[in-house]
């Protein structure tokens, strides 16, 4: 863990192991905090406040100027053990690394960028003045899917609006968490302003951030329970809340597509990250003439993926993070099938030779999937990709739309009429229209609905770490 500018055992000295999702190994051990160890963190957090938020935005943009570049020297090593501790193959985890460092280019180049503004009074003698001050020590907590940009996501913009922060990790990634905060580290960040609390239970570091009144702000990324549950606990206490949560994206091909096109953007999407995605799609709606095409199309590509260890190349799809999801894909896939669905490529686990150590599902392609199967509603976080056959365009949109999460959905059309009122009709926060990576550091990312609260990325992100001071002068 590191507080105060120290790396420290937990004041427990207990510990808990981190294993290789893909091959059984133990990597290492690490220190399992509780709340004494978040209160710590927050002693140090609220003590590093007064001097951190009076740099000025040019000194806090060096910081994150130096990471960007610490962080970019370094994205080999890192993507290899993000690989080792999370399980995407390197292609992907390199990627993340490259999306992870952008975030803070882009929020060193927002410090400078946060500016206030005089405005009119109705009398003579008086002005007014408003501007930005950042909001406080920041409580973030994050997943273990994007076990790197999940950090710099926030950690970035915190640090440019001036803020102080504590974070804690999944408890399978603390190590991408640690190998993240050496980058801050080594470029120089004082003590106190960046804390981090590694966990095997986080119930109790969670009542700690969201109830201790030095926190101004909890900032999670993560389920949509787990979210539900903190930001209630936060909203008690009057702290500012952002949630990132789960989603349920529709993948959407009009008449008028391209049915081959569409079907190979599906097959890249859906498998990124093994499914693990937030916005990885959970419903491609096809319409019924285009089915054949697509659906040929889409089993070819995914039946020629290799599922297997990330370091090993040519592997496109990873493992699962644990055994608990390998069963959760595993009886949505039953459930469906138990209801009629087709499954015309994979369907089982994976146990086979090296399999046998790792968390493995193969990917698999559902036909036929229909509301009342459970993958219809519930997000997969796996390799499956569902496939709804549709018959009325005028329909799709609302069909798109009757879930409670609204993070990502996806288009496919060649008219921009379609795909316009598509865009507009669409109740998510983020759309791609014939583009399977609608994501940027410099572009909003947030959901709707049960997908959470507040954007990050793009001018918002920093915003949510600011708050606005007004004052009227009397002259
Ligand atoms: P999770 O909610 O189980 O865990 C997320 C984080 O919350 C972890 O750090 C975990 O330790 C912590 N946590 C769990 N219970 C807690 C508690 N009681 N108190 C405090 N902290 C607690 O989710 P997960 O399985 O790690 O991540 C997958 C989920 O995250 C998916 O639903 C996915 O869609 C979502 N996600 C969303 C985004 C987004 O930006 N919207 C991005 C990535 C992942």
């Amino acid at each position: 863990m590191f507080i105060d500018g120290k790396w420290v055992e937990s004041r427990s000295g207990e510990t808990f192991e981190v294993f290789n999702p893909a091959t059984g190994a133990s990597l290492a051990t690490v220190p399992s905090g509780n709340a004494d160890d978040a209160t710590a963190a927050i002693d140090a957090a609220s003590n590093a406040f007064a001097d951190w938020s009076a740099t000025t935005a040019y000194e806090r943009s060096r910081l994150l100027y130096r990471s960007w570049e610490i962080m970019t020297e370094r994205s080999e090593d890192l993507a290899q053990l993000m690989t080792a501790e999370q399980g995407k193959p390197l292609r992907a985890a390199r990627a993340e690394v490259k999306y992870a460092a952008d975030f803070l280019i882009w929020f060193a180049e927002e410090a400078k960028r946060v500016t206030g503004e005089w405005l009119p009074s109705q009398r003579a003698d008086q002005r007014f003045l408003s501007v930005k001050a950042p909001v406080g020590v920041v409580a973030a907590i994050t997943p273990w899917n994007y076990p790197i940009s999940m950090l710099t996501r926030k950690m970035g913009p915190a640090l440019a609006a001036g803020c102080t922060l504590v974070l804690k990790p999944a408890e399978a990634t603390p190590l991408c968490a640690k190998a993240t905060y050496e980058v801050f580290v080594d470029a120089g960040v004082p003590d106190g302003v960046i804390n981090l609390v590694t966990a095997a239970n986080p119930a109790p570091i969670g009542d700690v951030f969201t109830s201790d009144p030095r926190v101004a702000k909890l900032t999670f990324t993560g389920s949509t329970a787990v979210g539900r549950k903190l930001a209630g606990k936060s909203a008690a206490n009057l702290q500012r809340v952002s949630v990132e949560l789960g989603g349920h994206a529709p993948f959407i091909v009009f008449p008028d597509a391209d049915p081959v096109h569409a079907a190979k953007g599906a097959a890249a999407l859906k498998f990124l990250n093994a499914g693990q995605a937030c916005i990885s799609p959970n419903r491609l709606y096809v319409p019924a003439s285009l089915s054949d095409a697509f659906n040929e199309t889409l089993c070819a590509r995914v039946d020629k993926l290799e599922t297997g260890n990330g370091v090993v190349d040519g592997v496109g799809v990873g493992p699962l993070v644990n055994e608990a999801a390998v069963a959760k894909v595993e009886a949505q896939v039953e459930d469906a099938r138990g209801k009629g669905a087709g499954v015309p490529v994979g369907g089982t686990r994976l146990t086979d030779g090296d399999h046998g150590s790792g968390h493995f599902f193969a990917p698999t392609v559902l036909t036929g999937v229909r509301e009342d199967m459970t993958v219809y509603r519930e997000e997969t976080f796996g390799p499956v990709a569902p496939v709804i056959t549709y018959e009325d365009p005028d329909e799709v949109i609302d069909l798109a739309n009757d879930t409670n999460y609204g993070l990502a959905a996806y288009v496919y059309t060649r008219d921009i009429g379609v795909a316009m009122r598509a865009f507009e009709g669409l109740r998510f926060g983020i759309i791609g229209i014939n583009d399977v990576n609608p994501t940027s550091a410099s572009v909003p990312f947030g959901g709707m609905g049960d997908s959470g609260l507040g954007r990050e990325g793009g001018h918002e992100g920093i915003a949510e770490y600011l708050e606005t001071k007004t004052g009227g002068f009397a002259i």
